[in-house]
């Protein structure tokens, strides 16, 4: 027998005819790729946004065809998501920070109808026009007066392209598991793999992520996603912050920590969300400029592991409550966020700090487990290493067009490629990717932990430990450093830094100082990089 409730589907554009009708006024502002600042509410972006889904249909796009966007974060990308779900299509998010090459092969891969881009990337689409002829349309996310002159034919200004519309557009009646976005992992081994989320997968995770004891956004907070919406569905906050109605922040093109701070300050910002490297470049202007953060409240840290001193800088030293999370592209992407359970509070600030520097407890709707290398589940013990698997209503059960297939197992796991310990309490520490993981003598030494620790160091801006061949042990830690602009530390300083605090057999062989780190693509340390950067690297003491 079923229920006897409504079969009311799940739908993405649900949610900002619902910021339309009962948060209009609230506000989405943004830092133009033209330059200046530009404020709109969701009352005019939900309208603009059945612009885009009439132009799009104007234009013959069907539904589940993929339509691509370039974009920074933008009122404007937001309206082009809004509009794009809502008319049955799928927006597809491509990460304008890969090569041209990179771009193209997605593109084609995902068979792209329309291409939305912010003319911050003229000359990749001039690049690569030539090389997509099942875009119909190359639609610059500006006016006519900002146009870029290049000689792609089919060509033309956003402003343009809605501006014939009326807004008149009744949203599509779809399944709630209809494809609504589009999302490809950077594929760091292999080719890159695209994530289908559905519109219920994208409903589910924002319903859950603000939640009070997640993400606890409400219609009273002014976000600011820095995480692009190119990187996992800006981690849902597109969606579940016109669900609450919040007011958004976009920072466009300006990721630095000036600009960063200048948002922060003057649009009275409460919660914002990036990746660890974004607030090494926040940390280090305040520093340098001594300004505060009187308005912010929360920050959200993912995407890579926060180090213990970031947290407690934060939390301390500008009274902004840092929420560590962890996730994947593959999970909508939110799987775990640390905030403290009950009792936790009362701790000792270290203590509290052991608990906020793991990755953080499951949300509701995320089974994880550990796998031993026989696939036997491992304890639960706060000890016990594994392979992360994952499974829930907002994690990809397959890749786009089937590729990838052996991530997924029979009972519907799905492996994250993350070795990880469950303790106790449900709080979940990554040790490392799997790729990542240093096996020295048959032991695994934990790079994260080691960087954590490294960049604690007053003088280490940003540090990475890699695996170096070793021939008695197979592999030894090297750490690779940066350091802080008009600071000094030698290799001893360094290793005696960390003497004490991990175990003896952890401490890196050897230290060395470049000027630089490099990132992927979503700001992550290119480990495979530095491996090979680093792969004759003689440790002292190896002949
Ligand atoms: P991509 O693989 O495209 O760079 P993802 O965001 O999907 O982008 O990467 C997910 C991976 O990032 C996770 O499997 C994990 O290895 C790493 N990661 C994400 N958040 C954290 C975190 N808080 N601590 C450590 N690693 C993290």
């Amino acid at each position: 027998m079923f229920g006897l409730m409504q079969d009311w589907p799940l739908l993405v554009h649900k949610i900002i005819d619902h910021a339309a009708l009962y948060h209009a006024r609230r506000e989405i502002v943004t830092r133009s790729v033209e330059g200046p600042m530009a404020r709109t509410t969701y009352g005019e972006l939900a309208l603009r946004a059945r612009k885009v889904a009439q132009a799009l249909d104007r234009l013959g796009i069907k539904e589940g065809e993929r339509v691509a966007t370039l974009a920074w974060n933008t009122a404007r990308h937001l309206e082009t998501w809004y509009g794009i779900a809502g008319m049955g299509a799928v927006y597809h998010t491509i990460n304008p920070r890969l090569f041209p090459e990179q771009i193209a092969w997605i593109a084609s891969h995902a068979e792209d109808r329309v291409l939305f881009f912010d003319t911050s990337f003229t000359a990749v689409i001039e690049q690569i026009a030539a090389q997509l002829p099942a875009i119909k349309l190359f639609i610059a996310l500006t006016d006519r007066a900002h146009l870029p002159q290049i000689s792609v034919p089919n060509l033309v200004a956003y402003e343009d392209f809605i501006a014939a519309g009326d807004g008149d557009f009744a949203w599509r009646e779809l399944d709630e598991r209809a494809a609504c976005g589009l999302c490809y992992t950077s594929g760091t081994t292999g080719n890159p793999k695209g994530v289908l989320y559905s519109h219920r997968s994208n409903v589910l995770l924002s319903l859950v992520a603000s939640g009070g004891d997640a993400l606890g956004v409400t219609g009273r907070d002014t976000v600011l996603p820095i995480v692009p919406m190119f990187h996992a569905n800006a981690w849902g906050l597109a969606f579940l912050a016109p669900m609450v109605g919040a007011n958004l922040v976009m920072p466009g093109a300006k990721l630095d920590g000036n600009s960063i701070c200048e948002l922060l300050e003057t649009e009275r910002v409460t919660m914002t969300a990036a990746v660890p490297t974004v607030w090494l470049g926040l940390l280090q202007f305040l520093e340098a400029s001594g300004k505060k953060l009187p308005h912010l409240k929360r920050v959200v840290i993912g995407g890579s592991a926060a180090p213990r001193s970031m947290i407690e800088t934060f939390e301390t030293k500008y009274g902004v409550e840092v929420i560590h999370a962890w996730g994947m592209t593959e999970m909508s992407p939110l799987g775990t966020l640390g905030t403290l359970k009950p009792g936790f509070e009362e701790l000792p600030y270290p203590r509290q700090l052991d608990y906020k520097v793991k990755q953080g407890r499951p949300l509701f709707g995320v089974e994880l487990k550990l796998v031993g290398d026989g696939g036997q589940e491992q304890p639960r013990d706060g000890k016990t290493f594994g392979r992360l698997k994952v499974r829930g209503p907002a994690i990809a059960k397959g890749y786009f067009r089937g590729e990838g297939a052996s991530a997924f197992d029979e009972e519907g796991w799905f492996d994250t490629g993350d070795v990880a310990t469950l303790d106790e309490d449900g709080y979940m520490t990554i040790t490392d990717r799997a790729k990542d993981v240093i096996k020295s003598g048959g032991e695994w030494i934990s790079s994260i932990e080691i960087e954590n620790l490294a960049v604690s160091h007053p003088a280490v801006a940003e540090a990475a430990v890699i695996g170096v061949h070793h021939p008695k042990w197979d592999e030894r830690p090297l750490l690779i450093a940066v350091l802080k602009p008009g600071k000094a530390a030698t290799r001893e300083d360094i290793l005696n830094h960390l003497s004490g605090k991990i175990a003896k057999w952890w401490i890196p062989d050897d230290v060395v100082f470049v000027n630089s780190i490099a990132h992927t693509a979503t700001g992550k340390i290119q480990k495979l990089e530095l491996r090979k950067a680093f792969a004759d690297y003689r440790l002292p003491g190896v002949a």
